[in-house]
Protein backbone atom coordinates (compact mmCIF):
# COMPACT_ATOMS: atom_id res chain seq x y z
CA UNK A 1 0.00 0.00 0.00
CA UNK A 2 2.48 2.39 1.28
CA UNK A 3 4.73 1.39 -1.74
CA UNK A 4 2.30 1.98 -3.88
CA UNK A 5 0.56 5.68 -2.90
CA UNK A 6 4.53 6.73 -2.67
CA UNK A 7 4.64 5.45 -6.68
CA UNK A 8 1.37 7.32 -8.03
CA UNK A 9 3.01 10.50 -5.89
CA UNK A 10 5.74 10.15 -7.73
CA UNK A 11 4.12 9.58 -10.96
CA UNK A 12 2.36 12.22 -10.36
CA UNK A 13 5.02 14.78 -9.89
CA UNK A 14 6.58 13.32 -13.57
CA UNK A 15 3.41 14.34 -15.03
CA UNK A 16 4.18 17.59 -13.87
CA UNK A 17 5.22 19.72 -17.50
CA UNK A 18 9.46 20.61 -17.13
CA UNK A 19 10.00 24.30 -16.67
CA UNK A 20 12.32 24.52 -20.08
CA UNK A 21 9.32 22.68 -22.21
CA UNK A 22 6.39 25.15 -21.15
CA UNK A 23 8.86 27.83 -22.10
CA UNK A 24 9.50 26.68 -25.47
CA UNK A 25 5.54 26.97 -26.07
CA UNK A 26 4.61 29.28 -28.49
CA UNK A 27 1.41 30.67 -26.51
CA UNK A 28 4.45 31.32 -23.63
CA UNK A 29 6.69 32.30 -26.13
CA UNK A 30 4.34 35.24 -26.99
CA UNK A 31 3.13 35.38 -23.35
CA UNK A 32 6.98 36.37 -22.35
CA UNK A 33 7.20 38.90 -25.44
CA UNK A 34 4.21 40.21 -24.12
CA UNK A 35 5.14 40.51 -20.24
CA UNK A 36 9.14 40.04 -19.59
CA UNK A 37 11.43 36.98 -19.83
CA UNK A 38 12.00 37.13 -16.06
CA UNK A 39 8.50 37.96 -14.74
CA UNK A 40 6.76 35.11 -16.67
CA UNK A 41 9.65 32.29 -15.72
CA UNK A 42 8.75 33.81 -12.04
CA UNK A 43 4.60 33.28 -12.28
CA UNK A 44 5.36 29.95 -14.10
CA UNK A 45 7.48 28.25 -11.20
CA UNK A 46 4.83 29.59 -8.74
CA UNK A 47 2.49 27.50 -10.63
CA UNK A 48 4.43 24.36 -10.66
CA UNK A 49 5.45 24.91 -6.99
CA UNK A 50 1.54 25.33 -6.53
CA UNK A 51 1.01 22.25 -8.41
CA UNK A 52 3.87 20.33 -6.32
CA UNK A 53 2.63 21.90 -3.20
CA UNK A 54 -0.81 20.48 -3.93
CA UNK A 55 0.05 17.05 -4.85
CA UNK A 56 2.14 16.35 -1.25
CA UNK A 57 -1.14 17.10 0.11
CA UNK A 58 -3.54 15.59 -1.94
CA UNK A 59 -1.50 13.49 -4.16
CA UNK A 60 -4.33 14.29 -6.62
CA UNK A 61 -3.26 16.85 -9.68
CA UNK A 62 -4.45 20.34 -9.87
CA UNK A 63 -7.28 20.87 -11.71
CA UNK A 64 -4.98 23.76 -13.65
CA UNK A 65 -2.40 20.78 -14.25
CA UNK A 66 -5.10 18.62 -16.10
CA UNK A 67 -3.44 19.34 -19.22
CA UNK A 68 -0.72 21.81 -20.71
CA UNK A 69 -3.08 23.92 -22.22
CA UNK A 70 -5.53 24.29 -18.56
CA UNK A 71 -1.91 25.36 -17.09
CA UNK A 72 -0.83 27.62 -19.71
CA UNK A 73 -3.95 29.29 -19.85
CA UNK A 74 -4.12 29.54 -15.87
CA UNK A 75 -0.66 31.36 -16.65
CA UNK A 76 -2.08 33.71 -18.87
CA UNK A 77 -4.80 34.56 -16.82
CA UNK A 78 -2.26 34.97 -13.50
CA UNK A 79 -0.45 37.73 -16.08
CA UNK A 80 -3.21 39.33 -17.22
CA UNK A 81 -4.86 39.99 -13.72
CA UNK A 82 -1.08 40.64 -12.24
CA UNK A 83 -1.52 43.92 -15.11
CA UNK A 84 -4.52 45.33 -13.48
CA UNK A 85 -4.14 48.68 -12.12
CA UNK A 86 -4.90 48.86 -8.14
CA UNK A 87 -5.77 52.66 -9.08
CA UNK A 88 -8.57 51.56 -11.12
CA UNK A 89 -12.21 53.01 -11.66
CA UNK A 90 -14.80 52.07 -9.21
CA UNK A 91 -18.31 53.32 -8.50
CA UNK A 92 -18.91 54.78 -5.36
CA UNK A 93 -22.51 54.21 -4.35
CA UNK A 94 -21.57 54.78 -0.44
CA UNK A 95 -23.69 57.45 0.44
CA UNK A 96 -20.89 59.80 0.65
CA UNK A 97 -20.02 61.85 -1.95
CA UNK A 98 -16.20 63.10 -1.14
CA UNK A 99 -15.11 59.69 0.00
CA UNK A 100 -11.42 60.52 1.48
CA UNK A 101 -10.48 56.58 0.67
CA UNK A 102 -12.28 56.71 -2.75
CA UNK A 103 -9.73 59.52 -3.70
CA UNK A 104 -12.49 62.37 -3.02
CA UNK A 105 -13.57 64.92 -5.76
CA UNK A 106 -13.83 63.53 -9.37
CA UNK A 107 -12.51 66.02 -11.21
CA UNK A 108 -13.86 68.24 -14.15
CA UNK A 109 -13.32 67.17 -17.62
CA UNK A 110 -11.50 70.74 -18.65
CA UNK A 111 -9.00 69.66 -15.95
CA UNK A 112 -8.59 66.42 -16.96
CA UNK A 113 -7.50 67.19 -20.36
CA UNK A 114 -5.49 69.89 -19.04
CA UNK A 115 -3.70 67.56 -16.81
CA UNK A 116 -3.33 65.08 -19.80
CA UNK A 117 -1.32 68.18 -21.55
CA UNK A 118 0.87 68.84 -19.15
CA UNK A 119 1.84 64.76 -18.90
CA UNK A 120 2.57 65.02 -22.80
CA UNK A 121 4.35 68.15 -23.62
CA UNK A 122 6.92 70.10 -22.07
CA UNK A 123 5.57 73.36 -20.10
CA UNK A 124 6.34 76.62 -18.79
CA UNK A 125 6.11 75.78 -15.30
CA UNK A 126 8.41 77.88 -14.05
CA UNK A 127 8.73 79.95 -17.40
CA UNK A 128 7.63 83.48 -17.92
CA UNK A 129 6.12 83.45 -21.79
CA UNK A 130 6.75 87.34 -22.63
CA UNK A 131 9.19 88.08 -20.52
CA UNK A 132 11.15 84.74 -21.27
CA UNK A 133 13.15 84.44 -18.41
CA UNK A 134 12.70 82.34 -15.18
CA UNK A 135 9.51 82.13 -13.32
CA UNK A 136 7.61 81.16 -9.97
CA UNK A 137 5.70 77.74 -10.43
CA UNK A 138 2.68 79.60 -8.54
CA UNK A 139 2.18 82.39 -10.26
CA UNK A 140 0.23 80.79 -13.48
CA UNK A 141 -2.70 80.12 -10.64
CA UNK A 142 -2.00 83.17 -8.95
CA UNK A 143 -3.91 85.44 -11.09
CA UNK A 144 -7.03 83.59 -10.82
CA UNK A 145 -6.62 82.69 -7.51
CA UNK A 146 -6.46 86.52 -6.53
CA UNK A 147 -8.98 87.07 -8.66
CA UNK A 148 -11.24 84.72 -7.18
CA UNK A 149 -10.69 85.48 -3.34
CA UNK A 150 -9.47 89.16 -3.41
CA UNK A 151 -6.12 88.19 -2.12
CA UNK A 152 -2.73 89.81 -2.91
CA UNK A 153 -0.30 86.93 -3.27
CA UNK A 154 -0.89 82.85 -3.00
CA UNK A 155 1.29 79.84 -2.15
CA UNK A 156 0.59 76.03 -3.28
CA UNK A 157 1.32 72.99 -1.70
CA UNK A 158 0.24 69.41 -1.41
CA UNK A 159 -2.64 69.38 0.53
CA UNK A 160 -4.12 71.44 3.42
CA UNK A 161 -2.24 69.61 6.16
CA UNK A 162 1.02 70.50 4.55
CA UNK A 163 -0.42 74.20 3.76
CA UNK A 164 -1.01 74.52 7.80
CA UNK A 165 2.49 73.29 8.68
CA UNK A 166 4.24 75.71 6.15
CA UNK A 167 2.12 78.68 7.33
CA UNK A 168 2.98 77.73 11.44
CA UNK A 169 6.52 77.03 10.53
CA UNK A 170 7.34 79.87 8.41
CA UNK A 171 5.23 82.63 10.67
CA UNK A 172 5.10 81.29 14.19
CA UNK A 173 8.43 78.97 14.60
CA UNK A 174 9.86 78.93 18.32
CA UNK A 175 6.64 80.86 19.63
CA UNK A 176 3.41 80.65 20.57
CA UNK A 177 0.19 80.93 18.86
CA UNK A 178 -3.34 81.36 20.00
CA UNK A 179 -5.95 78.86 19.07
CA UNK A 180 -9.40 78.69 21.10
CA UNK A 181 -10.14 75.35 22.98
CA UNK A 182 -13.32 74.98 20.65
CA UNK A 183 -11.05 74.78 17.72
CA UNK A 184 -8.76 72.06 18.38
CA UNK A 185 -9.72 69.95 15.57
CA UNK A 186 -8.70 66.18 14.56
CA UNK A 187 -9.29 65.93 10.85
CA UNK A 188 -8.69 61.94 11.33
CA UNK A 189 -5.18 60.08 10.88
CA UNK A 190 -2.79 61.89 12.66
CA UNK A 191 -3.67 65.35 11.73
CA UNK A 192 -4.53 66.99 15.18
CA UNK A 193 -3.77 71.02 15.73
CA UNK A 194 -1.57 70.39 18.64
CA UNK A 195 0.67 67.35 16.96
CA UNK A 196 1.24 69.87 13.80
CA UNK A 197 2.14 72.68 16.19
CA UNK A 198 4.52 70.63 17.73
CA UNK A 199 5.74 69.36 14.29
CA UNK A 200 5.88 73.49 13.63
CA UNK A 201 8.11 74.04 16.12
CA UNK A 202 5.26 76.35 17.78
CA UNK A 203 3.84 76.60 21.13
CA UNK A 204 0.41 75.88 21.14
CA UNK A 205 -1.49 78.37 23.96
CA UNK A 206 -5.69 77.28 24.38
CA UNK A 207 -7.76 79.94 25.56
CA UNK A 208 -11.40 79.72 26.49
CA UNK A 209 -13.43 76.40 26.94
CA UNK A 210 -14.80 73.61 24.26
CA UNK A 211 -17.97 75.52 23.86
CA UNK A 212 -16.87 79.04 24.68
CA UNK A 213 -14.18 81.62 23.74
CA UNK A 214 -14.53 84.93 24.07
CA UNK A 215 -11.89 88.45 22.79
CA UNK A 216 -10.57 88.58 26.23
CA UNK A 217 -9.85 84.95 26.26
CA UNK A 218 -7.54 85.82 23.75
CA UNK A 219 -6.19 89.63 24.89
CA UNK A 220 -5.35 87.99 28.13
CA UNK A 221 -2.99 85.37 26.19
CA UNK A 222 -1.13 87.81 24.08
CA UNK A 223 2.36 87.76 25.32
CA UNK A 224 5.98 89.07 24.22
CA UNK A 225 6.61 85.81 22.83
CA UNK A 226 3.07 85.58 20.94
CA UNK A 227 3.77 84.93 16.54
CA UNK A 228 0.06 84.62 15.96
CA UNK A 229 -3.18 83.82 16.44
CA UNK A 230 -5.00 80.92 14.33
CA UNK A 231 -8.61 80.43 13.44
CA UNK A 232 -9.39 76.51 12.76
CA UNK A 233 -12.78 75.91 11.12
CA UNK A 234 -14.21 73.34 12.76
CA UNK A 235 -15.69 71.75 9.35
CA UNK A 236 -16.44 67.85 10.02
CA UNK A 237 -18.31 68.52 13.58
CA UNK A 238 -20.48 71.19 15.07
CA UNK A 239 -21.06 72.25 18.70
CA UNK A 240 -24.38 73.41 19.44
CA UNK A 241 -26.41 74.68 22.36
CA UNK A 242 -24.43 77.15 24.60
CA UNK A 243 -21.84 78.14 22.74
CA UNK A 244 -19.37 81.50 21.74
CA UNK A 245 -16.72 81.89 19.22
CA UNK A 246 -15.00 84.90 18.49
CA UNK A 247 -15.59 85.81 14.91
CA UNK A 248 -12.40 86.65 12.32
CA UNK A 249 -13.03 90.67 12.25
CA UNK A 250 -12.94 90.89 15.81
CA UNK A 251 -9.92 89.10 16.38
CA UNK A 252 -8.71 91.25 13.14
CA UNK A 253 -8.86 93.97 14.52
CA UNK A 254 -7.09 92.60 18.09
CA UNK A 255 -4.20 91.29 16.23
CA UNK A 256 -3.59 94.67 13.95
CA UNK A 257 -3.71 96.43 17.62
CA UNK A 258 -0.82 93.70 18.77
CA UNK A 259 0.82 93.90 15.04
CA UNK A 260 0.21 89.89 15.07
CA UNK A 261 -0.90 87.92 11.94
CA UNK A 262 -4.36 86.26 12.17
CA UNK A 263 -4.29 82.66 10.19
CA UNK A 264 -7.02 81.05 9.45
CA UNK A 265 -7.21 77.12 8.75
CA UNK A 266 -10.15 76.97 6.52
CA UNK A 267 -10.25 73.06 5.93
CA UNK A 268 -12.90 72.35 2.96
CA UNK A 269 -12.53 75.96 1.62
CA UNK A 270 -15.71 77.00 -0.96
CA UNK A 271 -15.05 79.41 -3.47
CA UNK A 272 -18.56 79.97 -4.14
CA UNK A 273 -22.00 79.74 -1.99
CA UNK A 274 -22.90 76.80 -2.06
CA UNK A 275 -26.71 76.82 -0.61
CA UNK A 276 -27.31 77.49 -4.44
CA UNK A 277 -26.65 73.75 -5.11
CA UNK A 278 -28.33 72.73 -1.99
CA UNK A 279 -25.54 72.50 1.06
CA UNK A 280 -24.98 74.44 3.72
CA UNK A 281 -23.13 77.53 4.36
CA UNK A 282 -19.66 77.45 4.02
CA UNK A 283 -17.22 80.13 4.84
CA UNK A 284 -14.96 81.01 2.18
CA UNK A 285 -11.93 82.73 1.73
CA UNK A 286 -13.30 85.80 0.23
CA UNK A 287 -15.09 86.63 3.15
CA UNK A 288 -11.92 85.79 5.36
CA UNK A 289 -9.90 88.28 3.54
CA UNK A 290 -12.59 90.77 3.75
CA UNK A 291 -12.91 90.03 7.21
CA UNK A 292 -9.17 90.89 7.45
CA UNK A 293 -7.32 87.90 8.07
CA UNK A 294 -3.53 87.46 6.79
CA UNK A 295 -3.63 83.99 5.69
CA UNK A 296 -6.19 81.45 4.91
CA UNK A 297 -5.52 77.75 4.19
CA UNK A 298 -7.79 75.59 2.35
CA UNK A 299 -8.03 72.34 0.60
CA UNK A 300 -7.89 72.06 -3.21
CA UNK A 301 -10.08 68.18 -2.88
CA UNK A 302 -12.75 69.26 -0.55
CA UNK A 303 -15.97 71.58 -1.77
CA UNK A 304 -13.30 73.10 -4.34
CA UNK A 305 -13.69 70.18 -6.68
CA UNK A 306 -10.05 69.95 -7.76
CA UNK A 307 -6.84 67.94 -7.30
CA UNK A 308 -5.72 67.11 -3.73
CA UNK A 309 -3.97 70.58 -3.00
CA UNK A 310 -3.62 73.09 0.15
CA UNK A 311 -3.86 76.71 -0.97
CA UNK A 312 -3.08 79.59 0.71
CA UNK A 313 -4.12 82.92 0.44
CA UNK A 314 -3.44 86.40 1.83
CA UNK A 315 -0.78 88.79 2.40
CA UNK A 316 2.38 89.64 0.24
CA UNK A 317 4.91 90.02 2.67
CA UNK A 318 3.87 86.66 4.45
CA UNK A 319 3.37 84.62 1.47
CA UNK A 320 7.01 85.65 0.37
CA UNK A 321 8.15 84.18 3.86
CA UNK A 322 6.45 81.08 3.22
CA UNK A 323 7.99 80.60 -0.40
CA UNK A 324 11.09 81.12 1.02
CA UNK A 325 11.09 78.68 3.78
CA UNK A 326 12.86 75.05 2.99
CA UNK A 327 9.65 73.04 3.59
CA UNK A 328 7.96 75.20 0.78
CA UNK A 329 10.44 73.14 -1.70
CA UNK A 330 9.50 69.77 -0.01
CA UNK A 331 5.74 70.09 0.05
CA UNK A 332 5.42 72.51 -3.80
CA UNK A 333 3.34 70.92 -6.48
CA UNK A 334 3.73 69.03 -9.12
CA UNK A 335 2.46 70.50 -12.54
CA UNK A 336 -0.30 67.59 -12.78
CA UNK A 337 -1.50 69.17 -9.46
CA UNK A 338 -1.26 72.56 -11.06
CA UNK A 339 -2.90 72.10 -14.15
CA UNK A 340 -5.80 70.51 -12.89
CA UNK A 341 -6.07 73.29 -10.37
CA UNK A 342 -5.88 76.03 -12.50
CA UNK A 343 -8.49 74.33 -14.88
CA UNK A 344 -10.50 73.92 -11.97
CA UNK A 345 -10.40 77.83 -10.41
CA UNK A 346 -11.21 78.97 -14.21
CA UNK A 347 -14.71 77.08 -13.89
CA UNK A 348 -15.40 79.35 -10.61
CA UNK A 349 -15.82 82.57 -13.44
CA UNK A 350 -18.93 81.41 -14.19
CA UNK A 351 -20.38 80.24 -10.60
CA UNK A 352 -23.70 79.00 -12.46
CA UNK A 353 -22.23 76.35 -14.30
CA UNK A 354 -20.43 75.08 -11.73
CA UNK A 355 -22.80 71.61 -11.43
CA UNK A 356 -22.95 71.26 -15.13
CA UNK A 357 -18.59 71.19 -15.35
CA UNK A 358 -18.04 69.41 -11.42
CA UNK A 359 -18.85 65.86 -11.09
CA UNK A 360 -19.15 66.48 -7.69
CA UNK A 361 -21.30 69.71 -7.02
CA UNK A 362 -23.74 67.66 -10.07
CA UNK A 363 -24.31 64.50 -7.80
CA UNK A 364 -25.02 66.49 -4.62
CA UNK A 365 -27.14 69.19 -6.75
CA UNK A 366 -29.39 66.16 -8.47
CA UNK A 367 -33.06 66.18 -8.02
CA UNK A 368 -34.79 63.51 -6.00
CA UNK A 369 -36.87 63.15 -9.28
CA UNK A 370 -34.12 62.10 -11.17
CA UNK A 371 -33.23 59.24 -9.01
CA UNK A 372 -36.60 58.34 -8.94
CA UNK A 373 -36.42 57.94 -12.44
CA UNK A 374 -33.25 55.70 -12.02
CA UNK A 375 -34.89 53.98 -8.97
CA UNK A 376 -38.05 52.65 -11.24
CA UNK A 377 -35.50 51.57 -14.33
CA UNK A 378 -33.20 49.60 -11.54
CA UNK A 379 -36.64 47.86 -10.67
CA UNK A 380 -37.36 46.94 -13.85
CA UNK A 381 -34.43 45.73 -15.14
CA UNK A 382 -32.68 44.08 -11.52
CA UNK A 383 -34.69 41.84 -9.22
CA UNK A 384 -34.46 38.90 -11.89
CA UNK A 385 -30.95 38.56 -11.71
CA UNK A 386 -30.93 38.12 -7.84
CA UNK A 387 -33.99 36.10 -7.49
CA UNK A 388 -34.19 34.24 -5.67
CA UNK A 389 -31.59 35.17 -3.09
CA UNK A 390 -32.12 38.70 -2.77
CA UNK A 391 -35.74 40.89 -2.84
CA UNK A 392 -34.88 44.19 -4.41
CA UNK A 393 -36.31 47.32 -3.42
CA UNK A 394 -35.74 51.67 -3.91
CA UNK A 395 -35.80 53.34 -0.37
CA UNK A 396 -35.25 56.67 0.82
CA UNK A 397 -32.06 57.58 2.26
CA UNK A 398 -30.05 60.49 2.77
CA UNK A 399 -26.18 61.28 1.18
CA UNK A 400 -23.23 62.93 3.24
CA UNK A 401 -21.27 65.53 1.67
CA UNK A 402 -17.90 63.47 3.67
CA UNK A 403 -14.03 64.13 3.84
CA UNK A 404 -15.21 66.18 7.12
CA UNK A 405 -17.21 68.80 4.92
CA UNK A 406 -20.65 69.99 6.04
CA UNK A 407 -21.40 67.14 9.28
CA UNK A 408 -24.65 68.51 9.29
CA UNK A 409 -25.85 68.84 5.33
CA UNK A 410 -28.03 65.97 4.49
CA UNK A 411 -28.91 65.50 0.80
CA UNK A 412 -32.64 63.80 0.31
CA UNK A 413 -31.20 60.73 -2.07
CA UNK A 414 -32.67 57.37 -2.60
CA UNK A 415 -30.84 53.49 -2.06
CA UNK A 416 -31.34 50.38 -3.83
CA UNK A 417 -31.66 47.66 -1.04
CA UNK A 418 -30.80 44.07 -1.34
CA UNK A 419 -32.45 41.96 1.53
CA UNK A 420 -31.25 38.22 1.24
CA UNK A 421 -34.87 36.16 1.33
CA UNK A 422 -35.76 32.87 3.50
CA UNK A 423 -34.10 30.68 0.53
CA UNK A 424 -31.18 32.48 0.54
CA UNK A 425 -27.75 30.87 0.37
CA UNK A 426 -25.67 34.28 0.42
CA UNK A 427 -24.69 36.10 3.65
CA UNK A 428 -25.10 39.85 2.64
CA UNK A 429 -21.28 39.88 3.35
CA UNK A 430 -20.72 37.76 0.55
CA UNK A 431 -23.07 39.93 -1.84
CA UNK A 432 -20.73 42.54 -1.06
CA UNK A 433 -17.77 40.69 -1.87
CA UNK A 434 -19.58 40.20 -5.07
CA UNK A 435 -20.04 43.83 -6.41
CA UNK A 436 -16.49 44.55 -5.47
CA UNK A 437 -15.28 42.06 -7.57
CA UNK A 438 -17.20 43.15 -10.38
CA UNK A 439 -14.59 44.38 -13.01
CA UNK A 440 -15.45 47.85 -12.25
CA UNK A 441 -16.19 47.27 -8.50
CA UNK A 442 -19.16 49.01 -7.22
CA UNK A 443 -19.19 50.20 -3.57
CA UNK A 444 -21.93 49.98 -1.75
CA UNK A 445 -22.53 50.03 2.29
CA UNK A 446 -23.88 47.00 4.46
CA UNK A 447 -26.71 47.99 7.15
CA UNK A 448 -28.83 46.01 9.18
CA UNK A 449 -28.06 43.00 7.26
CA UNK A 450 -29.12 44.81 4.13
CA UNK A 451 -26.80 45.81 1.43
CA UNK A 452 -27.02 49.31 0.24
CA UNK A 453 -26.28 50.82 -3.08
CA UNK A 454 -26.75 55.21 -2.98
CA UNK A 455 -28.64 56.14 -6.48
CA UNK A 456 -26.90 59.81 -5.67
CA UNK A 457 -23.25 58.56 -6.35
CA UNK A 458 -24.52 56.78 -9.62
CA UNK A 459 -23.10 57.87 -13.02
CA UNK A 460 -22.74 56.59 -16.47
CA UNK A 461 -25.98 54.68 -15.77
CA UNK A 462 -26.23 52.46 -18.82
CA UNK A 463 -22.97 50.84 -17.72
CA UNK A 464 -24.19 50.87 -13.97
CA UNK A 465 -27.22 48.80 -14.67
CA UNK A 466 -25.33 46.41 -17.12
CA UNK A 467 -22.47 46.23 -13.84
CA UNK A 468 -25.03 45.63 -11.61
CA UNK A 469 -27.04 42.98 -13.88
CA UNK A 470 -23.92 40.77 -14.03
CA UNK A 471 -23.18 40.96 -10.97
CA UNK A 472 -26.85 39.30 -10.00
CA UNK A 473 -26.11 36.62 -12.78
CA UNK A 474 -22.74 35.31 -11.52
CA UNK A 475 -24.45 34.75 -7.96
C1 LIG B 1 -9.54 68.56 5.80
C2 LIG B 1 -8.93 69.52 6.73
C3 LIG B 1 -7.53 69.59 6.85
C4 LIG B 1 -6.62 68.68 6.09
O1 LIG B 1 -6.71 68.95 4.73
P1 LIG B 1 -6.10 67.90 3.66
O2 LIG B 1 -6.32 68.60 2.36
O3 LIG B 1 -6.87 66.65 3.83
O4 LIG B 1 -4.67 67.74 3.98
C5 LIG B 1 -7.01 70.51 7.74
N1 LIG B 1 -7.81 71.31 8.45
C6 LIG B 1 -9.17 71.28 8.37
C7 LIG B 1 -9.99 72.21 9.21
C8 LIG B 1 -9.77 70.38 7.49
O5 LIG B 1 -11.09 70.35 7.40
Amino acid sequence: MMTQAINTTAALYRSLPAMDNLLLNSTVLKLRQEYGEAWVKQQLSMLLNQARAHIAEREVLPKFCATHDTLIKTLSEQLLAAQRHSLQAVWNLTGTILHTNLGRSQLAESAISAVTKVMRYPTPLEFELEAGKRGHRDQAIGKILQQLTGSQSCCLVNNNAAAVLLMLSSVAAGKEVIVSRGELVEIGGAFRIPDIMRQAGCTLIEVGSTNRTHLKDYQEAITDNTAAIMKVHTSNYHIHGFTSAVDEKALAQLCQQHKLPLLSDLGSGALTDLTEFGLGDEPTPQKMIQDGVNLISFSGDKLLGGPQAGLIVGDSELIEKLQQHPLKRALRCDKMTLAALEATLLLYRNPKALNDELPMLRKMSRPVAELEQLGQLLMVELPEFFAPHFNLAIVPTQTQVGSGSQPDTLLESLALTFTPTSKSLYPVHQLEQKFKQSPRPIIGRVSNNQYWLDLRGSEQEVRLINALREVGQKL
